[in-house]
């Protein structure tokens, strides 16, 4: 990083001068404004080994403060190096996500600000516009009013919550008693589909449920849950004196972005009085276009719903929302105040760590409400809406050629597919061995180049490749060029076979 400024040192006692601390101010946002611009010269895939930065890192702290100028030319020289560079156009792998301009600010006032939102008192600002934001982003993708919101950092942490707010519904004295050592208490069950995504898993796992609380509902062809199968293994849980008390939905699952049909499963939980819990960590952003608002359908009679901003809402990460119909359950779950954060208004008010297992809290809600602002609900739908124009190119051009193959559909702006030439094999099976070891190569091939990042997944059975479209700077341009990169891979890897 270039710095102008002198040698700046800290002063014996207490913080940057404001000089220094204005000069550098001003620089970091010039180097950050030259980093977006830059960036495509950049490898998308940080082309460090394993250690290589640790190496080139001093094992001790030092004794004596260092000049600022010295700390950020290192970020120049060792950190940058170490990154992979998720605000690159070209990063197509996992869920593509992208920061934004309003989310940088946000997120450089809630450092300065830093304020810890655990009890209304603490920060008034955070408790309050965390409840607007939240609730302007309820009405944006048409979710119903009777939904509170309330912010965690992912959705891995959201679903934990929600999951364990169903338990609470329960009432089995499992807050005060806990589960160890008790006779008396059944094996509760949740239900997910095999696409779920592992922070369900986890979140059974961290709340003391145990895995095999976990029922896996099977899917069908396109990869969603099968609500007959979900009945099904209610019914015979139940025969069994297991006691379900959760059904976790996906609306948009992360190998494929497969959409749960939430109707027929929301049917399914009011029958037997269950949690319907709908994780749409991904593809919720995806109902602030009113043309995809029919993907959360169902989900106005669910109990909870996870969506994160900071996936496809260009919000820096983290930002995840857990929007839920039953906050006194999430409350009396989590709930505890000991007397020194006990205050004159606390019946009156919101406190954020009434609802979670954190007692402090970033003020979050900072950064959303100034992206809701700055791109309004017509500039957030617009971008999304491209991302998916531009994924819908992307599968023109698959289909369209004989060397590739869809592998599912593509509801939004993620493409699951392979490249599936002629190759010479003796069954079926053979032949899905030889285009995994081929779809492999070509997936490092093109990620080695550093001009643009995939990821895989497994569809049944098959190495399957995933482009997600999610970057706020992602153009037609960024999507031609990978596919010209996997064309070359796949012909570079077809010669030398040859
Ligand atoms: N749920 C789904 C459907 C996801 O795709 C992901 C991550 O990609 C998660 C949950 C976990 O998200 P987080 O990193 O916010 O915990």
């Amino acid at each position: 990083m270039k710095t102008t400024a002198a040698d700046a040192f800290a002063p014996p006692t207490g913080d940057m001068s404001k000089e220094d601390f204005r000069r550098f101010g001003h620089e970091l946002i010039d180097w950050i404004s030259d980093y977006f611009e830059q960036i495509e010269g950049l490898p998308v895939l940080s082309q460090i080994e394993p250690g290589e930065l640790k190496a080139q890192l001093p094992p001790s702290p030092p004794e004596k403060g260092e000049s600022m100028a010295a700390i950020l030319a290192d970020v120049d020289r060792l950190i940058v190096p170490a990154l992979t560079h998720w605000v690159h156009p070209s990063f197509f792998a996992y869920f593509a996500t992208s920061t934004s301009a309003p989310g940088i600010f946000g997120e450089l006032l809630a450092a300065a600000f830093d304020n810890k939102a655990m009890l209304w008192r603490t920060s008034p600002a955070s408790t309050e516009l965390e409840e607007v934001a939240l609730d302007w982003l309820r009405q944006m993708m048409g979710l119903d009013a009777g939904l509170s919101g309330i912010i965690y950092d992912t959705a891995s942490v959201s679903s934990m919550h929600a999951i364990a707010a169903a338990r609470e519904g329960v009432e089995l004295r499992i807050r005060e008693e806990g589960m160890s050592g008790r006779a008396d208490l059944p094996l509760l069950r949740v239900y997910a589909s095999e696409q779920a995504h592992s922070s369900i898993d986890k979140g059974i796992i961290t709340l003391g449920l145990g895995q095999r609380a976990l029922r896996k509902i099977p899917t069908d062809s396109e990869f969603r849950m099968d609500p007959k199968a979900l009945a099904a293994a209610i019914e015979e849980d139940k025969r069994n004196g297991i006691v379900p008390f959760c059904v976790v939905a996906t609306v948009g699952t992360t190998s494929t972005s497969s959409i749960d049909p939430v109707p027929a499963i929301v049917e399914v939980c009011e029958r037997h009085t269950l949690w319907l819990h709908v994780d749409t960590a991904y593809a919720g952003s995806a109902a602030v276009v009113p043309e995809f608002r029919h993907l959360v359908a169902g989900c106005e009679r669910a109990d909870s719903i996870v969506t994160n901003p900071h996936k496809w809402l260009f919000t820096p990460f983290d930002l995840s929302v857990l929007y839920c119909r039953h906050m006194d359950l999430l409350r009396r779950a989590f709930s505890l105040v000991p007397e020194y954060l006990r205050t004159p208004e606390q019946e009156k008010v919101r406190s954020g760590s009434d609802y979670g297992i954190q007692l402090g809290r970033r003020f979050r809600a900072l950064k959303l409400w100034m992206i809701i602002r700055y791109f309004g609900h017509e500039g957030l739908a617009a971008r999304i809406r491209e991302h998916c124009r531009l994924a819908k190119l992307f599968t023109t051009w698959v289909e369209g050629s004989p060397d590739w193959e869809l592998l599912a559909p593509v509801p939004l702006s993620l493409v699951c597919f392979r490249a599936c030439p002629q190759v010479e094999a003796a069954d079926e099976p053979a032949r899905n061995l030889r285009l995994d070891v081929l779809n492999e190569a070509i997936m490092h091939g093109v990620n080695s180049t550093g001009q643009a990042l995939l990821s895989h997944t497994k569809l049944h059975d098959k190495l399957t490749l995933r482009l997600s479209i999610g970057n706020i700077r992602t153009t037609e341009k960024h999507v031609r060029q990978v596919w010209e990169l996997l064309n070359e891979q796949l012909k570079l890897l077809r010669s030398t076979r040859e």
